[in-house]
């Protein structure tokens, strides 16, 4: 197949389309040249073995320009020294590895993360001619984690300093967001043994420990407070109880706009294992009772609210810090079945989507008219949207896959929504 060098559309925009308070070190930018040659192979490098290997690997020729491509990445790795800078609203992107059955399958893996907040993703494409093309995106983000990074670090870079807010007063929260299968739940929930979870590894419990560490610092010890954790379910629209054997609760909206759960368990804690064995039994509660594996769980938002109440007799809030395991967010094109019960499940889960992105938006853009009341997600979140005194974290999470390829570009297109960063390289023709 004879392919001439240069004939490629350029993907890559030239520094002046870069818009942004982001754009790429100059370094980067002089290795674009080398960058493009390797988007077309010369056709000498096609060896015979080349060919044979092709056989055996459908996206064999993909791999490769994705190989050639990441040769001439610099990567800056994130690191526990890293300087963790504190921000209102914190967006930011984690890759998960391969898994065993994408390995056996010889998926490729599409997904660069070369540090510094940068994630590329190597769209694989053909032309009409059949000619092979990558379309390189790269998506700058507050911080990019890739396939080693451990969910301590994630959680240092993301929930650690909302921990820190909520002693000071704030309302936080945290976002886990993504397909299904993209690790939402390995990072809030911990990580997997096999079929075993274990809770103390994720962010839930990373936090929970983090709060009870605070809790007996000097620092705060003239704060006199308790902690409280509630942990419900948001399905369809409803909220069911998961420290209460699945109750169906109520949302109610007082006159003053106040946003109750009528009867939510909220339990008193003192020691991170309590929260830990509660996660366990809330996660378990979660997903029994259900047809097929994980279903019902990618289907709903799972939320933990760690909650900081003064020893007065009112129990006066002071802080509250929620965790939020998100639906997935496939498209409904996606779902194969013309199942109505699916239909208004997907049209739900989309909603509020859609909601808790226009709420960060218009918290980052301090507006007077948050649209919590679009969906029962962010109605339950509204007082963490409003005011000086509420932080958000976003954690996007994106499968490596080229099969998953269109939904981790609608992952990041989403997250980079979320914060308007504008610094979203693409092809301009
Ligand atoms: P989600 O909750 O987004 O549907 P899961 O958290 O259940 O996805 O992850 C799907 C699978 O991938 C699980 O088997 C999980 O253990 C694995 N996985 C996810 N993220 C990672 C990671 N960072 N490292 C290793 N395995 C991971
Ligand atoms: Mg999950």
């Amino acid at each position: 197949e004879p392919i001439k060098k240069n004939e490629e559309p350029e993907k890559m925009p030239p520094p002046s389309a870069v818009k942004g308070k982001k754009s790429l070190a100059p370094q980067e930018l002089n290795k674009r040249n080398k960058r493009l040659s390797c988007v077309v192979k010369p056709p000498e490098i096609q060896t015979k073995k080349g060919k044979f290997v092709e056989a055996c690997r459908p996206n064999q020729k993909f791999y490769e320009m994705i190989q050639d491509f990441r040769e001439t990445l610099e990567i800056t790795p994130i690191s526990a020294i890293d300087q963790i800078k504190p921000h209102r609203i914190c967006v930011c992107v984690r890759k998960r590895p391969l898994n065993k059955q994408e390995i056996n399958r010889k998926e490729i893996d599409v997904v660069s993360v070369p540090g510094n907040g940068a994630l590329l993703v190597h769209e694989p494409k053909q032309k009409v001619d059949l000619t092979k093309y990558l379309d390189n995106q790269i998506f700058h983000f507050d911080y990019s984690f890739d396939e080693t990074t451990s969910n301590d670090l994630v959680y240092k870079y993301t929930a650690k300093p909302l921990v820190q807010s909520i002693f000071d007063g704030c309302m936080a929260t945290c976002f886990a967001y993504g397909q299904t299968g993209s690790g939402k739940t390995h990072t809030m929930g911990g990580d997997f043994t096999g079929r075993q979870q274990n809770s103390a590894n994720g962010i839930y419990a990373l936090s929970a420990q983090d709060v009870f560490t605070h809790l007996n610092h000097r620092k705060y010890s003239k704060l006199d407070v308790s902690v409280y954790v509630s942990f419900f379910e948001i399905y369809n629209g409803k909220v069911y109880d998961l420290l209460n054997k699945k109750a169906k609760l109520r949302v109610l909206e007082d006159d003053r706009q106040q946003v109750q759960v009528v009867g939510l368990e909220e339990v008193y804690v003192t020691t991170p294992e309590e929260v830990i064995r509660m996660i366990q039994a809330g996660s378990a509660c979660r997903t029994s009772g259900q047809t097929s594996a994980n279903a019902n769980s990618s289907r709903s938002h799972a939320v933990l609210q760690i909650v900081l109440r003064r020893n007065d007799r009112a129990s006066t809030l002071h802080g509250k810090f929620s965790l939020v395991d998100l639906a997935g967010n496939e498209r409904g094109t996606d779902v194969s079945s013309n199942d109505r019960s699916t239909l208004v499940e997907t049209a739900e889960i989309n909603r509020s989507l859609l909601a808790l992105k226009e709420c960060i938006r218009s918290l980052g853009k301090n507006g007077d008219h948050i649209p919590f009341r679009m969906s029962t997600l962010t109605k339950v979140l509204r007082d963490s949207f409003i005011g000086e005194k509420s932080l958000t974290c976003m954690i996007a999470m994106v499968s490596p896959g080229m099969t998953s390829c269109e939904y981790t570009m609608n992952t990041l297109r989403y997250a980079d929504r979320v914060k308007e960063l504008n610094g979203n390289l693409k092809s301009s023709g």
